[in-house]
């Protein structure tokens, strides 16, 4: 992977999770007035194709990653509140 490429980076990190997959589809298609679309399949995406839409790849791979994020974080903040009610347990 070209870590100096910014399209490699975002794919590399949207298939970080096993059995993830990116689709860049054909720019030639018309995607409703976006000339970029690609599909992104995860756990995140309940093992569906998910298709995002932007003017570059680029624009697509970061609305994904964005829509990952976003997904990710419900979860976070349930484990920060188990490890806060943990902190406080056996305390007087
Ligand atoms: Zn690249």
């Amino acid at each position: 992977m070209n870590t100096d490429c910014p399209e490699c980076t975002a794919i590399a990190a949207l298939v970080a999770n096993e059995g993830a997959s990116v689709t860049i589809f054909c720019g030639a298609a018309d995607f409703g007035g976006s000339s970029s679309a690609i599909g992104v399949t995860d756990d995140w995406t309940g093992w569906e194709p998910r298709t995002f839409y932007g003017d570059e790849v680029l624009d697509c791979l970061h609305k994904a990653m964005a829509e990952k994020k976003a997904r990710a974080s419900p979860k976070v903040r349930r484990l920060a509140i188990v490890a806060v009610l943990d902190a406080t347990e056996g305390t007087p």
